[in-house]
């Protein structure tokens, strides 16, 4: 298993906002993580990352336990974070918006360096020059995707990464997910709102409902479960 949460709990100040969240997810396989605002996703995902501290239970990647390593180091062992909002920096432009990121993460024999982001998305090769703020929804989320995979990601925490997309974006974007996730043994945890198109490529779905999990099982499951009531 690359990611294995038991029974973990977080929250902010005094209230506990996720508690007994657990599961464990294979190389490869992508994690439809659903629920309403507020249902506690991000704060999981902020658990995750090391963002946040543990109130309970316990994060393992590849195995081994985070409780004592910092964000940096676990963004080197290939845990990444897409932040909701995007995540890049506006006023710089594509190629600075890489070389930043590029010269923290790329490593000699990574997995995706400049040259690599730029063949899975060409768009970004011919917008190179453009201030990353001034291109389209739909670019400035290649490019935050980008920054995310650059050197060797191998566990992506989406955080709701179609907002703002029109729908046949979305679903180009994810089929891009699916794609990387199954051509690199990369693993995808996915906070959506756009509940259809995230479960189309996922392999297991979990929903979350006032900081606990009340659904976990593959989509066919949960269309046949009729879980739409939670959303
Ligand atoms: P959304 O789609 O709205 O982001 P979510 O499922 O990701 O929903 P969280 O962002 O994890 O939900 O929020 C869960 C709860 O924690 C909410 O009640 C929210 O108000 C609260 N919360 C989130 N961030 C903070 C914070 N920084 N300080 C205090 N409370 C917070």
């Amino acid at each position: 298993m690359v990611l294995r949460l038991t029974g973990v709990a977080a929250g902010y100040g005094p209230k506990t906002v996720v508690s007994d969240v657990s599961f464990a997810l294979e190389p490869g396989q992508i994690l439809a993580f659903l629920g309403h605002n507020g249902a506690g996703k991000t704060t999981t995902l902020k658990a995750i990352m090391g963002l946040l501290p543990l109130r309970a239970g316990e994060v393992r990647f590849d195995g081994k336990p985070l409780l004592r390593t910092g964000v940096a180091e676990r963004v080197a062992q290939g845990l990444r974070l897409l932040p909701e909002g995007r995540g890049i920096f506006p006023d710089l432009t594509v190629e600075e918006n890489i070389d930043v990121v590029a010269a923290r993460n790329v490593l000699p024999g990574a997995m995706f360096g400049i040259a690599d982001v730029y063949t899975l998305f060409p768009v970004l090769d011919e917008r190179r020059t453009t201030r990353a703020g001034s291109m389209s929804g739909g670019q400035q989320q290649m490019l935050a995707m980008s920054l995310s995979i650059l050197g060797t990601a191998r566990c992506l925490l989406l955080d709701e990464p179609s907002i703002g997309l029109a729908p046949n974006l979305v679903e180009r974007m994810f089929d891009q997910v699916r794609d990387l996730c199954r051509t690199h043994a990369m693993t995808a945890v996915l906070v959506e709102q756009n509940v259809a198109a995230a479960m189309r490529i996922a392999d297991r779905v979990i929903i979350m409902n006032n900081g606990q999990i009340v659904f976990d099982g593959t989509p066919d499951e949960a269309r046949a479960a009729n879980v739409w009531h939670y959303f």
